[in-house]
């Protein structure tokens, strides 16, 4: 793999492993004859959605899908062509983009089905639709009772051309909880819905299963998968067993300063750590301004020099100071904070367990004005 040096703040991401993935979790829908979306909302879930989308394209994804219209269209404008979802719409949106840029749009309302097909009619083109019904998430998607009331307007709108609906749709609240009885309620109410839609005259595909039931339920497959968090290498389901997802983001910066300070000295606001005996410091030039947690300050290990090195005291805006004992250390070593973990560096589930949080919303807070992305692609072999 061509390597770059480490700048200040980098994330490098692995286009290689993002390839690996896809085709991971693309083989596994294909053997229950499902096609693959990929989902490169938040960015590509802060690893850069036009990177995402080309790397999943090449690896046999066959639909991207993300949440807003302004994202669907910056990935037309990087001239991405394949087939393109977005769920989520802002109070008056405007269909009309997305109509001419073929974006299907989700419906989980009339007065939304209205607005598209109203799009539709004015841009001259039919508007690609899916119908999302609420099983039990409670979150967007249209509840139960209104459902037939939105399957036979839709059935309506594609009689006179303003509409064809592609799927009925929905999102699992639990999938990622193995067993978990609520995944089996959705699965029903799901088929209840998609009973009403053809008998309601509409012939749509369905797609229900997220990364975690894409990993765990192959009978929820159906006609299409949705995959986010396992397409970056992130295993929603590791309890699952090993699904041979790579991590594509290593979080990485480099040594700017080495010192010695004798026994006795305190480091970084607040004088939290006192050094027991001389050692050396390396300062590290990433801090909370770079997706560092200040509330981790003195609870990460960062990989450096070929070993898990504590950070200490606290992590301050730009900057943070590990502690390397007796070992040459030298300005210009590279310093992993998170990875695939390979070397031994930390991982964005090491991180997010420290925070109380999920792997998510680790690697999707990451991307920031001053942190740079690299993006590595494997070498063309011969
Ligand atoms: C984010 C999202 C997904 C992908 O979920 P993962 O758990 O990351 O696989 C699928 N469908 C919808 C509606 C989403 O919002």
């Amino acid at each position: 793999m061509k390597e770059e040096t480490a700048r200040r703040a980098d994330l490098r991401i692995d286009v290689g492993a993002l390839r690996r993935n896809v085709a991971v979790l693309a083989s596994r829908a294909a053997a229950s004859g499902a096609r693959t979306m990929v989902v490169v909302k938040s960015d590509g879930y802060g690893h850069g959605a036009v990177t995402v989308a080309r790397a999943a394209l090449a690896a046999g994804a066959d639909e991207l899908g993300v949440a807003s219209v302004t994202e669907a269209l910056d990935l037309r404008a990087h001239d991405i062509t394949a087939p393109l979802m977005a769920w989520l719409h802002g109070p008056g949106e405007d269909f009309r983009p997305a109509v001419r840029e073929d974006v299907a749009l989700s419906a989980s309302s009339l007065e939304t089905l209205h607005e598209i097909a109203k799009a539709a009619d004015q841009v001259g083109r039919t508007a690609r639709v899916h119908l999302k019904i609420d099983t039990g998430l409670n979150r967007n998607g249209c509840p139960a009772h209104l459902w037939h009331e939105l399957v036979t307007a839709a059935a309506r709108a594609e009689d006179t051309g303003s509409v064809r609906v592609l799927a009925v749709w929905s999102h699992l609240a639990c999938a990622d909880e193995l067993d978990h009885p609520s995944i089996d309620e959705q699965a029903e109410r799901f088929h209840a819905a998609y009973v009403q839609a053809r008998r309601a005259g509409l012939s749509p595909e369905r797609h229900l299963a997220n990364s975690a039931a894409t990993l765990t339920r192959p009978e929820l497959h159906f006609e299409m998968v949705r995959v986010g968090i396992a397409a970056y290498g992130l295993d929603p389901v590791p309890e699952h067993g090993d699904h041979g997802l790579v991590p594509a983001m290593t979080f990485r910066s480099s040594v700017v300063l080495t010192k010695r300070v004798a026994a006795g000295e305190r480091v970084s606001y607040g004088h939290t750590w006192t050094a027991e005996r001389e050692t050396t410091l390396a300062l590290v030039p990433v801090g909370y301004g770079d997706g560092v947690p200040r509330v981790l300050s003195g609870r990460l290990a960062v990989w450096l020099a070929d070993a898990l090195r504590p950070q200490v005291g606290r992590v301050c805006m730009d900057q943070i100071v590990v502690d390397c004992g007796d070992d040459p250390v030298a300005v210009g070593d590279e310093v992993l904070l998170f990875g695939p973990g390979d070397h031994g560096e930390p991982t964005a589930a090491d991180w997010a367990r420290e925070l109380g949080t999920i792997h998510y919303e680790v690697v999707t807070g990451m991307f920031r004005p001053r942190v740079s992305r690299t993006v590595v692609e494997p070498e063309v072999t011969t």
